[in-house]
């Protein structure tokens, strides 16, 4: 897909005169990548219309920048069809919240109910789940281990076969023990469809939640605007999770989800693991559906803010795709300098989000610092290879910086997580400033 579309730019850049047939080529080609990456026809054929209106031929005769203009006018309003216009409910700490999670059988309901509690309880929330699903068997079984690994309250049972009654005592009981977000999972399943939808009606009027969320796997490709429009129809939608962002699919189906059921996509799957789960990031999404990857923003932003003397040695580590300790560690203070290459970190997807999120700055500067004086310990015995841990080492770095074993194991997991962020740039080319992309 990637090629496909680099290939229709590179060609429009190369044609000396751009017509409109020029312009009609390209567009083509890249309508055929969108198709192929799981978008709906019509969806495809409206961006295309778009685009010619608010790409003018004259501009692109007369500016060098061709490719960038095209690309940037495509970017957008893929972007664009991605923001349903009005933010999705979003539940309170504090508040009692109940979500309803619905999709189909097999889009990963239960594993991201699961992930959804997780999240929000690392965040201090007192969340709880509740099995609605009496269909399929071994559903009860399924919540309740990943509940219990996750030490979170669970509701269900093996002899209930009303999911409404069991929605509703579970959603009752949690909201009597003060839990602040109430998760009902549902059936997928049911010998008919109508059947499903009419269930999902009935859990939905007795349980009255504040927001339910649509599941949907990435891979369904362009089943997905009649599966979300169906769901939109039997129950209010308000917000869509995709699925197994972690697999070959590039998630186009998200288009036509946020279309049908008019709400924001939230929240991704990348992985079978409780913390494999991420914050909805617009823009990395639709670099990854046009295949130009997710540090083509990123790489813009190194131009623009990191001063030219610098750039070499840091798109050098990038590079290199390996992650040391002392990167970590100078990158760490470049954040907390915020100096250019600080903020080009804190904008990296990962770095950003998860590190430092918008409006805790001064926690995550604390909890950076934290890092750093275990890190100094590390280095202060004289070995910095994390990999090569063992519970006395630990214990050693823990006294030498006069902090709990938890924070060290805390610290070397966050050094993974980053670990694997950074060695997606492996390889990675390093462009020349007139070759940067246009995101
Ligand atoms: P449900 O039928 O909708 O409740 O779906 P499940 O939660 O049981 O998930 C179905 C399968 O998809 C399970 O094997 C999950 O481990 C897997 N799964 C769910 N989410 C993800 C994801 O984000 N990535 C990957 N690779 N697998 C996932
Ligand atoms: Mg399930």
């Amino acid at each position: 897909l990637g090629g496909s579309i680099s290939r229709a730019l590179q060609q429009m850049s190369n044609a000396t005169i751009i017509d409109e047939k020029a312009l009609n080529d390209c567009l083509n080609e890249i309508t055929r990548a969108l198709l192929q990456a799981d978008v709906q026809f019509k969806l495809v054929r409206d961006m295309q219309n778009n685009i010619k209106k608010i790409v003018n031929l004259d501009d692109l005769a007369a500016g060098h920048n061709k490719r960038r203009i095209i690309q940037q006018a495509i970017f957008n309003e893929l972007c664009k069809m991605l923001d349903p216009g009005k933010p999705s409910f979003t539940p309170k700490k504090g508040k009692t919240s109940v979500v309803m999670f619905v999709g189909l059988q097999g889009s990963g309901k239960t594993t991201t109910c699961t992930k959804y509690a997780y999240y929000h309880q690392k965040k201090g929330w007192k969340p709880a789940l509740v099995c609605a699903d009496t269909f399929r068997a071994g559903a009860f079984d399924q919540l309740k281990q990943n509940a219990t690994k996750a030490k979170i309250p669970f509701y269900g049972s093996y002899m209930e076969s009303d999911p409404v009654k069991i929605a509703v005592e579970g959603v009752e009981r949690f909201k009597q023990e003060n839990c602040d977000l109430i998760i009902v999972d549902t059936s997928g399943r049911h010998k008919q469809e109508v059947a499903l939808f009419e269930e999902m009606r009935q859990v939905s009027e007795a349980t009255k939640p504040d927001l339910v969320l649509f599941v949907m796997d990435s891979s369904i490709g362009q089943a997905a605007f009649d599966q979300a429009q169906a769901f939109k129809q039997s129950v209010a939608v308000g917000a869509v999770i995709v699925t197994k962002m972690d697999g070959h699919a590039k998630g186009g189906g998200a288009l036509s989800a946020v279309a049908a059921t008019k709400s924001p996509v939230i929240f991704i799957g990348t992985g079978e693991h409780m913390d494999e789960f991420e914050v909805f990031d617009v823009k990395p999404f639709v670099s990854r559906l046009l295949g130009m990857g997710d540090w083509s923003g990123f790489m813009d932003k190194i131009h623009e803010v990191v001063p030219m003397d610098q750039q070499p040695e840091l798109l050098q580590k990038l590079s290199e795709g390996n992650f040391t300790l002392r990167i970590m560690y100078e990158q760490f203070q470049n954040i907390l300098k915020m100096g250019p290459i600080g903020q080009v970190f804190s904008m990296l997807p990962g770095f950003s989000q998860e590190l430092m999120p918008k409006g805790r700055e001064k926690e995550s500067q604390a909890k950076i610092k934290r890092y750093m004086t275990m890190m100094d310990s590390m280095t202060n015995e004289g070995n910095t290879n994390p990999k090569l841990m063992n519970d006395s080492r630990i214990m050693r770095i823990a006294r030498g910086s006069g902090r709990q074993v938890r924070d060290v194991m805390e610290m070397l997991e966050e050094y993974k997580r980053l670990a694997k962020i950074w060695s997606k740039m492996k390889g990675l080319k390093i462009p020349k400033k007139g070759e940067m992309s246009a995101l």
